[in-house]
């Protein structure tokens, strides 16, 4: 029996599944992750800090996760209270969460392509109808045309990525004013590599104050180099984290996820001590390929994507042959490299040596 075969939704027949490939190689830049692993001290204060909780593991957890998001709100600054400040499995369960509070059948979600495939999947995925409008030929947002778009639409969400994924772009802080203002419904600015921007890039958290219906998602995926934890979180307006409250399962983060979370912002003066370092290697990766002769985006983020190459898949393999996994993701002719180690990117240049 297959899939098809089940008394499945109609919109859901035939699709296949997000995923990147997880193949097990010596060096994987394909799902921008920070490459470096946690501390033995970090560690050491995760594991004494499971034992303590252990004992409570026949209690729910926190349902409404209090002390994190204190934490997290204390993390951000921007004066943010942790009643505006909302956590989940993943900022992909914050998103999920918003669609399920802002969109559902007969309402419009907006995104501008390319960018997360995941923002698509999750607003189909919630019975919300999504519209692709688009970005220019070098992935900047024109702001006139994004006012305009949404002014033809009306979307009941508009998602703005910030940097964006998978290009590295981030948007102007007027671009998000123009759009805040054009916009009757939600607007997301998600900002999940928000840390990786280079300095002068505004995060869209300090335009909270003026507009209540902003959402600014971000994650302890990226920068933070904790993915394997599963912790995405949001700030805005204390009435949006009330909506979420709304449609949230109950107790959906577990006792060992939000204490794991706690230690790790403890701790993130080292966790996050690693982004100037993978910053200066995204810039000297992007020097790097454009002294080969290819086309590279501007990057704001902890991966580059460049090419165009006639046969993408053809690159992909013969990198992937030297060892090196990379994400054959964007527009076609396109593939992107998450910035890993030096030791890394050096295996990276010398895979890409082997097949240009
Ligand atoms: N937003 C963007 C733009 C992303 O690239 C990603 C991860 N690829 C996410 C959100 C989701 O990350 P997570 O669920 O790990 O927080």
């Amino acid at each position: 029996m297959n899939v098809d075969d089940l008394p499945i939704r109609d919109d859901l027949k035939g699709r296949k599944p997000y995923g990147a490939p997880q193949i097990d190689v010596p060096v994987r830049l394909n799902t921008n992750e920070n490459p470096y692993p946690p501390s033995k001290a970090l560690v050491d204060d995760l594991a004494e800090a499971v034992r303590r909780h252990a004992s409570e593991l026949n209690r729910y957890p926190d349902r409404d996760a209090v002390e994190l998001r204190a934490d997290l709100a204390g993390y951000l600054g921007h004066g943010l209270a942790p009643e505006q400040v909302w956590a989940a499995n993943g900022s992909n369960e914050v998103l999920q969460q918003i669609l399920q509070a802002f969109g559902g059948h007969g309402r419009t979600a907006m995104g501008f392509e390319p960018s997360y495939s995941m923002h698509p999947i999750i607003t189909t995925g919630t019975n919300t109808e999504w519209i692709a409008g688009a970005r220019e030929e070098d992935f900047a947002l024109d702001a006139d045309k994004a006012v305009a778009a949404v002014e033809e639409h009306r979307p009941d969400i508009v998602f703005l990525t910030s940097p964006n994924n998978p290009t590295g772009t981030a948007l102007p802080l007027e671009t998000i004013r123009r759009v805040l203002e054009a916009a009757d419904g939600m607007v997301v600015v998600d900002e999940a590599y928000a840390e990786f921007a280079r300095s002068g890039t505004a995060s869209a958290l300090s335009l909270l104050p003026e507009y209540p219906r902003l959402i600014v998602t971000r994650t302890m995926s990226k920068a933070f180099a904790m993915a394997g934890t599963r912790l995405g979180y949001l700030a805005a307006h204390r009435a949006v984290v009330e909506a979420l409250l709304l449609v949230r399962l109950p107790y959906h983060l577990s006792t060992l996820t939000q204490t794991a979370a706690r230690v790790a912002l403890a701790h993130r003066a080292e966790l996050l001590g690693t982004v100037d370092e993978l910053r200066a290697e995204r810039d000297a990766t992007v020097e790097w390929l454009r002294a080969k002769g290819l086309t590279v985006a501007d990057s704001d983020a902890n991966f580059v994507l460049f090419g165009r190459f006639a046969d993408r898949r053809r690159i992909w393999e013969g990198v992937l042959a030297g060892g090196v996994l990379i994400r054959e993701v964007g527009p076609p002719g396109w593939l992107r490299v998450s910035i890993g180690t030096g030791e890394e990117m050096t295996a990276f240049r010398a895979a890409m040596e082997g097949v240009l």
